[in-house]
């Protein structure tokens, strides 16, 4: 049914060669072989009257042939239809005949007249088939139809006037049936030439109107309207005008009078129907319009003719929902050339930098995407909401869908690099804050993330806001935000727990200097052996000796004690979970012992475990036990108190090649003090981390193993090198002992 709709090759106004058709006399809209003319189209443009929406009207003539209608049309409208020579009398208006009146000044504004081809006198069915196809098709475009007729033929009921008229009821019946909302109606105003002026225009009237409703009632209803008016179709309106040639003078006053008449008008609700009162104004009543709008006319025009030329049932509403499908998707065309000129650079220029991997965010964006959008839906709105409303509605939802679908992929791209180079930035700016707080020394994490947080999302929030359009619901993005403010989140605490990784060295380093000190001074005790030689004879080490291991634990697990608590605490202060400080202080506990050993070993590398060894046998040897320097004399027990010293310094090698601990007499319960594994740590993915037998099951090394700080090769050692030393000093001691003698 709408196939002629989609093969129209419809010229616009703008079209290269808009001015390739000469309209000086109109435009013949149905040619003699009952043939379309799209040119129409053209020629609205080119008259302006397309772009007036329903600001038109539509007139048609009928009426016998040369009965001078062509004249009047020339004469009311400005018109150049053309006329018949006096002295071939012919007829010459072939079909039907558009032109746009050109007397605008004192009358509604583009009026469009119709010339439709007389067709009486003839007898031909050609014609009279001719006659109803033009009656249907002024009746399906036309607010007014000007029914010329000569005085002298008013009340000749046979007259082929009556036939006309009869058809058009026919045909009005017919059209209208099919649309029983439709509340249009349309004026048949009668103008009666060669008015003598002897019979009153009121009687005439009333004739007439008497022979219209003698036909009415002579025609077929369809069932269901046998009882129907004819006043509940048509209005009528009557004037009469003197004859051209003998009262020219007159014939043109009484011609621009009617002329005055075509102007819009309204309906007084109260009056009488049979009153001439019944209107306020000219003959122009809304209910008379078409409602197509002017830039749809044509197409229009044209889907009605080809439905009535091929003979088949015109059916308006199927008519009009077919053109504004066809309007609808050639507005949305046209709207959506602006549109996609705002919008082609924008995604070319995303698509361009997405190529490149450094996704773009496009300034201005939202901006221009809503102001794209409104437009393009404004214009849609203005020129496609005259159509059928039903359409209208779906194929502005089509056309919002279809923009919006470009816009949306624009806007989630735009987002996406907004969401890339905003966790950059954050992740930067933190980085970089905590450098800058190293630097000088003190910062608190925890703000710095919490500044650039709340910066970072405010600048994402601003970019999602800005994207938003009101009323649209995809445009907007708290989706996205929200999954930009989790992804910070986790970047916050990928950054927290290098924080804390930084934090750990610190409290380790910390730990492994106080270590040195406390370590090395306890070791350094060993150096001298006072007070230990008042009883080294029963073989009992000196306290200060007897209980280094003690003391070492104890130094140890005060500056491990002191080292969680700072590193708890710094921890807490930027919000790290009972778990990340868990696993921080079991670390810290672990690192610690291994630095304790470090620290351990170091003390008792060769040289420096004999070196201590030698100071202790030396202060045991060489000072009483109130501390004052031997003087060896030769009655002096050299021997015995060295031999004493040297056991007493040698009961040191045992000592110090285990860690025992006083109060147990065993090693201490490093599983205990390193404590459980933390869920979700494996020793072995750490890999800073050192095994500890005892601890560490699996590794085969057993708490002894790891307590053990000198071998027992290791040990007899150092034992054969210090006896070697001491009996050095021995003989050293005996010579001066000797040697004070002599002097
Ligand atoms: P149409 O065929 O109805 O369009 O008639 P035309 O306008 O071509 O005119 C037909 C003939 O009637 C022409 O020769 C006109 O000069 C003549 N004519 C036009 N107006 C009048 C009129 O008011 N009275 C008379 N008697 N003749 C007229
Ligand atoms: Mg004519």
């Amino acid at each position: 049914m709408n196939g002629h709709f989609a093969a129209v090759d419809n010229g616009n106004g703008s079209s290269p060669d808009s001015n390739a058709h000469n309209f000086e006399h109109g435009i013949q809209v149905i040619n003699e072989d009952k043939q379309y003319n799209t040119n129409l189209n053209e020629y609205l443009h080119e008259t302006h009257v397309a772009e007036a929406g329903f600001n038109y009207h539509l007139i048609s003539v009928f009426g016998s042939q040369s009965t001078g209608k062509s004249t009047l049309l020339n004469h009311l409208f400005g018109t150049q239809f053309s006329v018949m020579s006096e002295r071939e009398r012919r007829q010459t208006t072939k079909g039907i005949w558009m032109a746009k009146n050109k007397n605008e000044g004192h009358m509604a504004d583009n009026i469009l007249v119709m010339d439709v081809e007389g067709t009486d006198g003839r007898e031909r069915g050609e014609d009279q088939d001719f006659e109803r196809k033009s009656a249907l098709f002024a009746l399906a475009t036309s607010e007014v139809l000007i029914v010329n007729i000569w005085e002298h033929q008013v009340g000749l009921y046979q007259g082929a006037n009556m036939g006309l008229l009869k058809t058009v009821f026919e045909v009005n019946m017919q059209l209208f049936l099919k649309d029983k909302q439709n509340q249009t109606r349309s004026l048949l105003f009668f103008v009666i030439r060669d008015h003598i002026g002897v019979t009153p225009l009121a009687n005439l009237r009333n004739t007439l109107i008497q022979d219209l409703t003698h036909i009415w009632s002579s025609i077929s209803k369809p069932a269901g309207l046998e009882n129907s008016k004819i006043e509940d179709y048509f209005d009528f309106a009557f004037a009469a005008l003197p004859h051209k040639i003998l009262q020219p003078e007159k014939f043109i006053t009484e011609v621009q009078n009617l002329g005055s008449r075509f102007t819009a008008g309204h309906r007084n609700k109260d009056a009488d129907s049979s009153d001439d009162q019944e209107f306020t104004g000219g003959v122009f009543l809304p209910e008379y319009h078409r409602r197509i709008p002017a830039d749809g006319l044509s197409i229009y025009a044209e889907g009605v003719w080809d439905q009535i030329v091929s003979n088949k049932d015109l059916d308006l509403p199927t008519q009009q929902e077919l053109l504004a499908q066809f309007r609808c998707d050639e507005i949305a065309r046209e709207v959506q050339v602006a549109f996609d000129a705002a919008i082609s650079p924008l995604e070319e220029q995303q698509a361009q930098s997405t190529h490149a991997g450094k996704p773009a965010v496009l300034p201005d964006l939202g901006q221009i995407g809503a102001e794209a959008r409104e437009k393009c839906v404004k214009n849609f709105e203005t020129q496609a909401s005259r159509y059928h409303k039903g359409v209208y509605t779906t194929k502005r939802a089509e056309l919002e869908d279809k923009i919006d679908v470009r816009l949306k992929a624009l806007y989630q791209a735009h987002l996406t690099a907004a969401h890339k180079a905003g966790v950059t930035a954050f992740s930067e700016a933190v980085t970089n804050a905590v450098k800058a707080g190293q630097k000088g020394g003190t910062y608190e994490f925890a703000e710095i993330v919490e500044k650039q947080k709340s910066k970072t999302l405010e600048m994402f929030k601003k970019e999602a806001q800005s994207l938003a359009i009101p009323g649209v619901a995809w445009s907007n993005f708290k989706p996205q935000y929200l999954i930009f403010e989790k992804e910070l989140d986790q970047v916050s605490a990928r950054l927290r727990k290098e924080e804390m990784r930084r934090l750990a060295i610190r409290v380790e380093r910390w730990v492994k200097s106080r270590l040195g000190d406390a370590i090395g001074l306890e070791f350094n005790k060993l150096g001298s052996g006072r007070g230990g030689s008042g009883a080294p004879e029963s073989g009992e080490k000196p306290s200060s000796e007897k209980d280094i291991w003690d003391r070492v634990w104890k130094a140890f697990m005060g500056i491990v004690g002191e080292a969680e608590g700072r590193f708890t605490d710094r921890a807490k202060s930027f919000e790290a979970s009972d778990d990340e400080v868990q696993v921080g202080l079991w670390r810290l506990r672990r690192k610690s012992w291994v630095a304790l050993r470090e620290k351990i070993e170091e003390e008792v590398m060769e040289s420096n475990i004999l070196m201590k060894l030698r100071e202790n046998f030396e202060d045991k040897f060489r000072y009483d036990q109130d501390g004052v320097p031997r003087i060896w004399r030769p009655s002096d027990d050299i021997e015995g108190i060295y031999t004493r010293a040297r056991e007493s310094t040698l009961g040191l090698v045992p000592l110090l090649s285990r860690f025992r601990l006083t109060s147990t007499g065993a090693p201490p319960d490093l599983a205990e003090f390193v404590g459980p594994q933390p869920h979700g740590v494996e020793v072995g993915d750490e890999e800073d981390l050192t095994s500890i037998g005892g601890v560490d099951e699996d590794e085969g090394k057993s708490l002894e193993e790891e307590t053990t700080i000198l071998s027992e090769p290791k040990s007899q050692d150092l034992v054969v090198r210090f006896k070697k030393m001491a009996d050095g000093v021995y003989v050293e001691a005996k010579r001066s002992a000797i040697g004070g003698i002599t002097q």
